[in-house]
């Protein structure tokens, strides 16, 4: 069902009139949450009162009082509800997000506790996996956090290996995904490659055997000769953009950690020209995802 008040724009003006209070903030998740049907998460019954607290929802069978933020990535948060949206209209907002460090500034907050609201936020923006990449794609492996020297392979120490791929479209270039993994082998991108590219794309790599046995399944795989990144120009400046705007927020950082960092960076590239619906998007994926649990340490 089409919503009424769906936030639009990047507008931060209008941002902060449409969300000043907590309860505007409580009362868009309630939308979002159930504006296409209501469901007792207890009991499944469909029939509801208004809940004890504000914009919750009580069941008429059960009685569970559910709250807008309740089994969602909300739920729990260590600042109020409106700071939430605050963050995460700016992280999906501005062009190259934000550190956790400068959210700590602006919003008075630990750190820490903005890396962890953070590191939820990129849970929420990794692929969904249901728009593979299509039409011409470029492919390309990187190294990040180390020196660049040696062998291709395996990720070494601090030093870890990215597989980029990226959709040329006529006069530019489309929508892009990256995936840190262990290995330069054929292994290693068949997963990529199944997750984010059509079996039906033509997919360019250099001359890399690693690339060789996924002709099999993506059989208008061509291999061309690399010179230093001559051969993918696009791909490479994406390569050198994406490389800048990481050495710029984090510096050594665990595999999983570098993962969600170049799920931020993918999730807005590939909407920017879609900046419009970017941040009801996040906060859509933030009520939908499941609440979790942070195991990781950077
Ligand atoms: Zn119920």
């Amino acid at each position: 069902m089409r919503r009424k008040n769906q936030f639009k724009g990047v507008n931060s003006i209008k941002f902060h009139s449409a969300f000043s209070s907590d309860d505007a903030c409580l009362a868009y998740l309630a939308d979002l949450k159930w504006n296409d049907a209501y469901s007792c998460r207890k009991c499944g019954h469909d029939k509801f009162y208004k809940g004890f607290k504000p914009h919750s929802r009580r069941c008429m069978k059960c009685k569970y009082d559910e709250s807008p933020t309740a089994n969602t990535m909300f739920d729990k948060c260590k600042f109020s509800i409106q700071v939430a949206f605050h963050i995460a209209f700016k992280i999906s907002t501005k062009k190259k997000g934000m550190s956790s460090m400068e959210l700590s500034e602006e919003f008075e907050l630990r750190q820490k506790t903005c890396w962890e609201f953070k590191w939820k936020i990129q849970q929420a923006m990794q692929s969904s996996c249901n728009y593979p990449l299509n039409g011409t794609i470029h492919v390309d492996e990187f190294y990040i956090g180390g020196e660049e020297e040696g062998k291709r392979g395996r990720s070494k120490g601090k030093k870890k290996l990215v597989v980029v791929a990226l959709e040329i479209v006529e006069g530019g270039v489309g929508r892009a995904y990256a995936k840190v993994i262990q290995d330069a082998s054929a292994n290693s991108f068949k997963s990529f490659f199944n997750a984010h590219i059509s079996k039906d794309a033509r997919i360019i790599t250099d001359e890399w055997n690693g690339y060789k046995p996924l002709k099999k399944e993506f059989s208008r795989l061509e291999q061309v000769k690399s010179d230093r990144g001559a051969g993918l120009p696009e791909l490479h400046i994406h390569i050198m953009n994406l490389k800048g705007w990481l050495r710029g927020i984090h510096h050594h950082c665990s595999e999983e950690r570098l993962q969600g960092y170049l799920d931020e960076y993918h999730f807005r590239y590939n909407r920017r020209n879609n900046m419009d619906t970017i941040f009801d998007l996040l906060i859509k994926r933030m009520v939908r995802n499941k609440p979790i649990r942070l195991t990781i340490v950077s």
